[in-house]
């Protein structure tokens, strides 16, 4: 009998939805015939609105645009969407003096390759006041000088240097349902009800609010932080990163471009009392936010402390509240139901690596694509394959806190003192005393391997006191 999987139900019309959609059509269409090819269902609510920030994205973005067959030029226009080159942290790091520096980490790929380089960079330079990422990739200059990846004019999708998007949420999943039904998903506005398991535990139907009962073969739960089918149906546990990252808290608010013509190509963070800002240029409009900790700030103090930051821009605004669920599923495949997206975890904004980690997890689901009997060990690689990428985010995040030096508030004491690391990031910290970053010390990296680790590092370097540096091969290279 042919055990070929028929039906591909996903829940949820947010970004990981639609993304989910896309990339598994896409896979579909290169590697089976029409006949062969799995139906895909996308069921979203009318009524439970999507979470409507995620606006910056990371140098995967392009591939997949140009994968899916969706022209640049049409996302541009249909998103809002600007360039983004990388992201610029401010107030984050004072220098031995104390003055503030600031740093981006650049979409750079390729520009450094590693102990050499950066020996001859330290050789010449020590351990002063010149910027390393500044050395090794324009993105910092284009960046402040509000220039795109590539002059107008030139193909689509050209990467001379690495590069992603900022791009407005509602309009991509927007842009994405139209390219998506139009390719044959089917899409079914309709709220599920309830979740029945048949007698091993597998998802067997989901009650509708009005079309009734839906069959399942296999269900993605992309419903966001209510994780509706993963922890509400199958019970499957939530691992809490709290003891990791302080911030649990988001104010949102989208507000006007002081200067339309010009368009900064870097998403910012800057650090305020309690957490940090975001501000993503978009064409028409800039979405901006506030990442904070519940346990160092009210909602009301945090809000009084973002607007004061955002002045004028921000006068008579009421934020919008997003409490996040930091953390991420014990296992995002249980049973026939696979976890996509915020229902199967979420590390922070910083870095912006949601969408990327929601690529990743699509592509590797196609990858193991089962039968309708799902073999266990399909799972199980799966599994451990997504553990080792929220590993791969966890460890660069909180690598950022550790090595801030603010002192002005107990938050920043607290997050670079009392936040527990991962294993092998303080194992890495210690080796990186005696000797540079090394491409092995980073075994599992989908977007931060040890050159951005090393470009990190250097820029705290600048800004540690000799008691606090991890002094580093930056000794060892004299
Ligand atoms: C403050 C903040 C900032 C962020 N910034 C970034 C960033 O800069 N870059 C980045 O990559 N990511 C970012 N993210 C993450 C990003 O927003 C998400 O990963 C992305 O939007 C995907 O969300 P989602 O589709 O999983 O969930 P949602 O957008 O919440 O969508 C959930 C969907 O499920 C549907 N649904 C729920 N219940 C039911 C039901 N019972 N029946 C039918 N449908 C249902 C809803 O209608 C909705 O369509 C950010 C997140 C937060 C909280």
């Amino acid at each position: 009998m042919n055990n070929r999987l028929r039906k591909i139900t996903i829940v949820g019309g947010g970004t990981a939805g639609w993304m989910t959609a896309l990339i598994l059509d896409t896979e579909f269409s290169r590697t089976s015939a029409t006949k062969d090819r799995p139906h895909i269902c996308l069921i979203e609510s009318p009524n439970i609105a999507t979470v409507g920030v995620g606006e910056a994205t990371v140098p995967r973005m392009p591939k997949t645009l140009r994968e899916a067959g969706i022209s640049e030029r049409a996302f541009f226009r249909e998103t809002n969407a600007s360039f983004k080159l990388g992201v610029k942290f401010c107030n984050w790091n004072t220098d031995a003096k104390g003055k503030r520096i600031d740093y981006v980490n650049p979409f750079a790929h390729g520009q450094m390759l590693g102990g050499l380089e950066a020996a001859e960079y330290f050789l010449r330079f020590g351990n002063g006041d010149r910027d390393f990422t500044q050395s090794i990739s324009p993105h910092d200059d284009l960046g402040r000088l509000c220039k795109g990846a590539r002059p107008l004019g030139q193909p689509e999708f050209e990467q001379r240097f690495g590069y992603a998007y900022h791009l407005d949420a509602v309009k991509f999943a927007g842009m994405l349902t139209d390219v998506c039904t139009k390719r044959g998903v089917e899409h079914i506005r309709d709220e599920v009800k309830s979740v029945e398991l048949d007698e091993q535990g597998n998802v067997s139907h989901l009650m509708l609010e009005h079309k009734g009962r839906h069959d399942i073969e296999m269900v993605i739960d992309c419903t966001g932080f209510r994780g509706l089918i993963i922890n509400k149906a199958l019970g499957e546990p939530f691992k809490d990163y709290s003891d990791y990252l302080p911030n649990d808290r988001a104010l949102a608010l989208q507000i006007e471009h002081p200067d339309p013509e010009k368009i900064e190509s870097l998403t910012r963070s800057t650090a305020l009392g309690a957490g940090w800002t975001w501000r993503v240029p978009l064409y028409n409009r800039v979405g901006t936010g506030y990442v904070f900790s519940s346990a160092h700030r009210t909602d009301d103090q945090a809000a009084d402390e973002y607007l004061e930051w955002l002045g004028d821009s921000g006068k008579g605004a009421t934020p919008r509240v997003i409490p996040m669920r930091i953390g991420r599923v014990r296992n995002a495949w249980v049973k026939n139901c696979v976890a996509i997206g915020l229902s199967g975890g979420f590390i922070e904004p910083l870095e912006s690596t949601a969408i990327h980690m929601i690529d990743h997890a699509v592509r590797w689901f196609a990858e193991h694509l089962p039968t309708r009997d799902i073999a266990p060990s399909l799972r199980s690689r799966y599994n451990r394959q997504m553990n080792k990428l929220y590993d791969e985010v966890l460890e660069f995040i909180c690598l950022h806190y550790r090595l801030g030096n603010r002192t002005d508030d107990q938050y920043w004491i607290d997050a670079r003192t009392e936040m527990k690391i991962p294993d092998r990031l303080a194992e890495n910290l210690e080796l990186w005393q005696h000797r540079l970053p090394m491409a092995h010390d980073v075994e599992f990296a989908t977007l931060f391997d040890f050159r951005v680790f090393f470009r990190r590092f250097c820029w705290a370097s600048r800004s540690m006191t000799r008691a606090m540096v991890p002094a580093s091969g930056i000794a060892c290279v004299r």
